[in-house]
């Protein structure tokens, strides 16, 4: 009997309680299977996702410790099974490809179910989450024990069908965050909009909230060619960036603009509303919609929404509605059209060492976001995989901006104020350990002190 192969570990920052920082330290992948790849990661975005995981913010044992955060990765395969799936129109990964994974690892893929087949994976009702999820087995019709865990790491193990090629125009800090915010606002874009490059002649758009989401949620709009994108935030606080910064034609501030619902009465098809707030004007927004407009919610309050009249439905025969992050197409066509038409996040980067101050900072709400934060338009384009980066973005909203994801088990949030991206020189300790060391051949440091 041949002897038992021993464990594989790679290394990440795992987090072990809602308390305690994270810690850099060996874990256990997944088992490699045909339709698995692995990657050296060199880019993770921060996502508010993370920090509601990190802390189980969602109440008591929402989250599964210990976890990895982190569902805005980009790296390079290194490993390929044997038997990965040809998604149509592309061609297969290979060792060296630049991919990226948000924040879902996997649908069922199953001819019975009616979300994968039509194209909907991130409806489907045995999603796996990129972390804090467990995969599920169409084997057994149940959650296996196999954890998912997510990007703030050296390396990801996971299904290469929900892994993306990224285009070779789009810098991996500038494309980490697009697969989870950037898609979030993408998705229902292009399903109200349609498909094409010019979907959105002649549609007035309207996004209400200038954060993580919302300022993507404007360049994509003008992207797609609508007409007229109007920003919409509580104060002018943010009119600037969002009119001469991110390209919107109009900007309204609820708080500060009298009538302004009165004012912009019918005038927009789509309204794409990033913020949270159980007082949010919901009556006043819709009022804004053209008859049969719809109002799409991408972000999950913790509270209720607020209450409605029913006139307001009727009264134009308009239509409520949320979105949660996207398909696979939708992320292949966002990528596309972001390589094509230049849309860039807003970001700032960090080195991965400095995880847990930066998630401090976020949660403090030191978030920096200005004009002044963005990347230059340079880069270098082929970032070493020894370079092991985490960037992040950061938006100095006063508006709790938050994409949701609800998982089967478990549920994500996106804060959009503070969506992270990264990106830092070099990581402390770059990658020449192999998996099993645990010092740092530069520094001597011992990385995993803490549970060493
Ligand atoms: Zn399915
Ligand atoms: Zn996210």
């Amino acid at each position: 009997m041949p002897p038992p192969s021993p464990p594989e570990h790679f290394h990440g920052y795992l987090s072990h309680s809602p308390t305690t920082p994270l810690t850099y330290a060996p874990y256990t992948p997944k088992p490699f299977t045909p339709t698995d790849i692995e990657i050296n990661i060199t880019h993770c975005g921060i996502c508010g996702t993370d920090l509601h995981t990190l802390r189980s913010g969602w109440g008591p044992n929402t989250t599964t410790y210990p976890c990895i955060v982190g569902h805005e990765i980009i790296g390079i395969v290194t490993r390929i099974g044997s038997s990965i799936p040809t998604y149509p129109n592309t061609t297969p990964l290979r060792i060296g490809d630049r991919v990226g994974i948000g924040a879902q690892t996997l649908s069922c893929l199953q001819p019975s179910c009616e979300e994968c087949v039509a194209g909907k994976e991130n409806y489907c009702p045995r999603i796996t989450g990129t972390y804090n999820s467990r995969y599920w087995d169409n084997e057994t019709g149940k959650r296996s024990d196999v954890i998912a865990y997510g990007g703030f790491a050296r390396k990801w193990r996971g299904p290469a069908a929900f892994a993306f090629r990224i285009p070779e125009r789009l810098e991996s800090e500038v494309a980490a965050p697009l697969l989870c915010a950037g898609t979030t606002v993408f998705a229902p874009l292009r399903k109200y909009l349609g498909d094409g490059a010019d979907s959105g002649k002649g549609k007035t758009v309207a996004v209400v909230g200038i954060g993580g989401l919302g300022h993507l949620g404007i360049m994509f709009a003008k992207a797609l060619g609508c007409e007229r994108v109007i920003g919409i935030s509580r104060s002018n606080g943010k009119r600037e960036d969002a009119v001469k910064g991110l390209g919107a034609d109009e900007f309204i501030a609820t708080g500060e603009e009298k009538g302004w619902e009165k004012k912009w009465s019918r005038t927009v098809d789509l309204i794409l509303c990033t913020v949270d707030g159980d007082d949010m004007p919901l009556g006043k927004y819709l009022r804004l919609l053209k008859a049969g407009g719809t109002f799409v919610l991408v972000g999950a309050p913790e509270k209720p929404l607020p209450r409605m009249r029913a006139f307001e439905l009727i009264g134009k025969g308009v239509n409520v509605t949320g979105s949660n992050i996207g398909s696979r197409e939708d992320i292949r066509c966002m990528l596309e059209v972001a390589a094509e038409k230049g849309v860039r996040p807003w970001v700032e980067t960090r080195r991965m060492e400095e995880i847990n101050e930066t998630l401090r900072d976020m949660e403090a709400g030191r978030a920096r976001f200005s004009r002044g934060n963005r990347i230059p338009r340079r880069r270098d384009a082929g970032i070493s995989i020894s370079y092991w980066t985490i960037g992040l973005y950061i938006v100095k909203s006063t508006l709790l901006l938050i994409a949701s994801a609800l998982f089967a088990a478990s549920i994500y949030m996106d804060l959009g104020q503070i969506v992270a991206l990264v990106k830092g020189d070099s990581w402390h300790h770059p990658g020449r350990l192999d998996d099993q060391d645990v010092r740092c051949r530069r520094c001597a440091r011992l990385l995993d002190a803490s549970v060493g």
